[in-house]
């Protein structure tokens, strides 16, 4: 039987794990504009990116396999980010000396704009804070998963996954 790696047995994966499957995005392209990135390392028959990426920037050649995103192509419209029913996919980009993470949020009530909130990792532990600086709701994601976009220190930009609103 083949092993089965240490990310799936844990329940979460560690950026060196993610990017010895996928490539990470250059620092110039991070700076760009925003980049989606998946993580979404399991073999599953599953493909609803693939098929909404209005750039056809995410390779999956059968819904089986991982999807790889063609960052040239990513042209950030965060439909991949809106429509992954495993909450997989994120957008970052980096601004000066942050970083800005779109991620799916699920809970409520959402955030607000402005609003200053606690960042989690992947584990769900506190390890800073940051400022919202978008949210999209789910009237305007056509019923898929609202999104929010906050603003987090430059080195936690691999590290925060999630947040906490404090009210
Ligand atoms: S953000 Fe938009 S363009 Fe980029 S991979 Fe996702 S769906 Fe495709
Ligand atoms: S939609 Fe989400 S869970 Fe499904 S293959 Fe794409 S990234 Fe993975």
């Amino acid at each position: 039987m083949p092993e089965v790696p240490p990310y799936l047995r844990r329940g979460y994966i560690i950026p060196d794990e993610l990017f010895s499957i996928i490539p990470k995005p250059s620092e110039e392209r991070l700076r760009q504009r925003p980049v989606a990135v998946p993580e979404c390392p399991q073999e599953i028959p599953c493909a609803p990116c693939r098929e909404v990426c209005p750039t056809k920037a995410i390779r999956m050649p059968t819904p089986n396999d991982i999807p790889v995103v063609d960052y040239e192509r990513c042209i950030g419209c965060s439909l991949c980010v809106q429509v992954c029913p495993g909450l997989a996919f994120f957008m970052i980009q980096y601004v000066g000396d942050k970083a800005r993470i779109t991620m799916p949020y699920e809970l409520l009530p959402l955030p607000e704009r402005g609003e200053e909130v606690l960042l989690l990792n992947r584990v769900g532990q506190p390890v800073g804070r940051g400022r919202i600086i978008a949210v999209v709701p789910r009237e305007k994601t056509k019923g898929d998963t609202p999104i929010i976009t906050v603003e987090v220190p430059i080195e936690l930009a691999w590290e925060v996954r999630a947040v906490r609103v404090e009210r």
